[in-house]
C-alpha cells in the first residue's frame, strides 16, 4: 500500500509540487484515472502557508495538501459506484462514471475534491496513478527537489510514520503523513532593566495551567528564549537568574506568540 510522506523541516516553500501538478494534468488527458484539469480553480495539490508569530520572531509553515487517499473515505461512500480504492492505495475517481456527481465537492471533508464545470466531473488527485502504472513517482514527489515530499511503499516509511501525524479525523485512515509539523511556539527576551542589557542563561520554565513542569531552556547569547512544536492551551512563564527575582506570566496560547520582553528585578 503506498503512502505520501511530508516532512515540513525539508519544506523550503517553493510550491514547485502545486505548479508541476498542474503542469502533469492540466491539458493532459490520463484515462482510465483522469480527464484534463482546467487551467484556473482547481488545485490538486496545493501548498498551504501560514504565518506563525510577530516581529521580531516570524515563522512560516508551508503545508502541501491533496487528496488523503484515505482508508475509510468518505468520497467512496457517498459514490461507490464512482469513485474506488486501488490495491495499492490510491483513491480514484472514475472519470465516465463520476460525471455529473457534483455532490462529491462535499463529501470531502478535506476540500481536496474540485468540480469541473466544463466536463460536469468532479476531479482531485490521482497519485498520479498513470506514473505510478508506469513505475515513476508522482510528478510532485519526483520534482520536490528536498526531499520533503515522497512516496512509496508503506513498510519503507514504517519508522517515519511511527512518528508522523495526520491531517484531520484519523478515523478516515488518510494516508498523507506529515513529519515535523511547527505547531505553535512562545517566545520572549529576558534582560536587565537597570544594566539596559539582556540576561543570558536566565532559566526559563514553561509551565501547563495546572503548574505542572512541561519544558526548560536558558536564555541564549541574546537573553531569547523559544518554546516550539507546543499545542494551544493555558501556560505559564517562570523566569529565574542569580542575583534576580523570579517573574511569572500567565499566557493564552491560540497562535504562536512572541511575549516580549520580561525584565527581571534584583
Ligand atoms: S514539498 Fe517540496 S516541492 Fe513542495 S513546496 Fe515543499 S520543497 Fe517545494
Ligand atoms: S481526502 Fe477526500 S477525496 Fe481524498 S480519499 Fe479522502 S475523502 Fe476522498
Ligand atoms: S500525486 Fe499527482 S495528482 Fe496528486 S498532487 Fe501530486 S502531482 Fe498532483
Amino acid at each position: 500500500m503506498k503512502v505520501f510522506v511530508f516532512d515540513a523541516a525539508r519544506c523550503n516553500g517553493c510550491c514547485g509540487c502545486q505548479i508541476v501538478c498542474k503542469d502533469e494534468h492540466c491539458g493532459n488527458d490520463w484515462m482510465p484515472y483522469a480527464k484534463p484539469q482546467p487551467m484556473t480553480g482547481h488545485f490538486w495539490c496545493k501548498v498551504d502557508q501560514v504565518v506563525h508569530g510577530q516581529a521580531p520572531v516570524v515563522k512560516i509553515e508551508y503545508t502541501p495538501r491533496m487528496c488523503n487517499h484515505c482508508d475509510n473515505a468518505p468520497c467512496i461512500a457517498a459514490a461507490p459506484d464512482a469513485v474506488y480504492k486501488r490495491e495499492d492505495g490510491l483513491v480514484i475517481i472514475d472519470p465516465e462514471k463520476a460525471a455529473g456527481h457534483a455532490e462529491l465537492v462535499d463529501a470531502c471533508p478535506y476540500g481536496a475534491i474540485y468540480f469541473n464545470e466544463e466536463l460536469s466531473l468532479p476531479q482531485k488527485c490521482t497519485g498520479c496513478a498513470h506514473l505510478v502504472d508506469a513505475g515513476e513517482l508522482p510528478r510532485c514527489v519526483d520534482y520536490c527537489a528536498t526531499g520533503a515530499l515522497r512516496f512509496g511503499d508503506e513498510e519503507d516509511f514504517a519508522d517515519e510514520i511511527a512518528q508522523a501525524e495526520v491531517l484531520g479525523d484519523p478515523a478516515l485512515g488518510p494516508r498523507v503523513y506529515y513529519l515535523n509539523r511547527p505547531h505553535l511556539f512562545l517566545a520572549g527576551n529576558v534582560w536587565d532593566p537597570d544594566a539596559n542589557e539582556n540576561i543570558e542563561g536566565a532559566v526559563v520554565t514553561l509551565l501547563d495551567a495546572e503548574g505542572a513542569i512541561l519544558s526548560k531552556q536558558e536564555t541564549d547569547d541574546f537573553g531569547d528564549f523559544n518554546f516550539k512544536r507546543i499545542d494551544a492551551g493555558g501556560y505559564r512563564l517562570r523566569i529565574e537568574a542569580e542575583g534576580f527575582k523570579t517573574a511569572e506570566r500567565e499566557v493564552d496560547l491560540q497562535e504562536s506568540l512572541y511575549v516580549g520582553d520580561f525584565p527581571l528585578q534584583r
